[in-house]
């Protein structure tokens, strides 16, 4: 709360209203799924409603918690409107609805409605004042989300033991949500990708009733959620033995993967690290088969600023963690992506997935 005063103070703004669910918790503590939290440079006040009364009571520590009937946001709003020296509050444009907007304005006295809300500025890099905040992780995060990370990596362990022929995907993503969930995975931060053979092509490949094959790549891209912090890792492995052909594609990706980690430094630009991944996969000649960017910033959500991308200039600082994950894609022939999660660190980083990543043949 400290740190978001002092950029409400640099802003020039004397309130501030938080509705986004991560926003909150990260604020407050608060993981309820219905509430609001008005900020000012001296008070910070919770809205939510009566079914959480206990749960508010015993997870909000930096901030009043009011049980409000009507919509907490607006009822936050009009504390904000009603606290000494509050002339104007923001708000994140984006995670303000069109609606939602015009019910606050609407729940404020007439000579306020045009003037009151303003949208916050955002940082050069397009972030929001609470996602910049949010990018860079103290210790206690990092903490939850070493922990996070290596529970993945147990994840990974276990379900190779799993892995032939002929069982089905959706078999193998509900192998390891069940065991993520037995060793004590709050949920999945999205939903798992077990894409096998030609289906190993598709980034997004989800689950399916496909059974994996005698030949050909697997890829397996999952993550838990711990304490309210996502893990994100993805291995591809092989079955059967792979063609000399699809061990080089292997071997480039891996080697651009390596690339991307090394040039994770603090001081060093996001499109920097892309471009080390990128690089070796176009001296390679595989550069058009890589169709996304290298990665992401993680943390109560699995997708973060920054993002590891061409033309990011985001300068990479201690505490940020981003996930390194190139991959290349052939329509109707095969897919490779190893993804690992990466914490910055003031002379380097440290890689939080520790997982092999020397091909796996089954
Ligand atoms: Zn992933
Ligand atoms: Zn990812």
């Amino acid at each position: 709360m400290g740190a978001l005063r002092r950029r409400l103070t640099r802003a020039g703004l004397p309130g501030l209203i938080v509705t986004h669910p991560a926003d909150i918790r990260y604020l407050s503590g608060f993981t309820g799924s219905s509430a609001a939290l008005g900020v000012t440079r001296r008070r910070a006040q919770l809205f939510t409603d009566g079914r959480y009364t206990a749960q508010a009571a015993a997870e909000v520590s930096a901030a009043q918690v009011q049980i409000v009937t009507g919509p907490p946001a607006v009822a936050a709003v009009q504390w904000l409107a009603a606290q000494p020296g509050v002339e104007m509050a923001g708000f994140d444009p984006s995670h303000t609805t069109v609606a939602e907007l015009a019910r606050w304005r609407s729940g404020l006295p007439s000579h306020l409605r045009r003037s009151f809300l303003s949208i916050t500025g955002s940082s050069p890099n397009g972030s929001s004042l609470l996602e910049s905040l949010r990018m860079v992780k103290d210790e206690d995060e990092l903490h939850l989300m070493r922990e996070a990370a290596l529970l993945g990596c147990r994840l990974f362990d276990h379900i190779l033991k799993h892995l032939r022929p002929g069982v089905a995907e959706l078999e193998i993503a509900a192998e390891l949500e069940h065991q993520a969930r037995r060793l004590g995975a709050e949920g999945m931060s999205f939903e798992t990708i077990v894409a096998s053979g030609k289906r190993s092509a598709l980034p997004h490949g989800r689950a399916t009733t496909t059974p994996l094959p005698r030949h050909g790549f697997l890829t397996l891209d999952f993550g838990i959620i711990h304490k309210g912090y996502c893990s994100d890792m993805t291995r591809t492995v092989f079955l059967g033995a792979p063609r000399p052909r699809e061990r080089s594609a292997y071997q480039a990706v891996l080697k651009a993967q390596q690339a991307a980690v090394s040039a994770v430094t603090s001081g060093a630009t996001c499109m920097e690290v892309d471009e080390a991944a990128r690089g070796i996969l176009c001296e390679e000649g595989l550069g058009e088969a890589f169709s996304h960017s290298t990665g992401h910033g993680v943390g109560l959500e699995i997708h973060e600023p920054p993002r590891v991308g061409a033309g990011q200039k985001t300068r990479l600082e201690a505490g940020m963690v981003i996930t390194i994950e190139p991959g290349i894609y052939y329509p109707g022939e095969f897919g490779i992506r190893i993804e690992d999660m990466v914490a910055v660190t003031r002379a380097g980083h440290e890689v939080l997935t520790p997982a092999p990543k020397a091909l796996i043949e089954l």
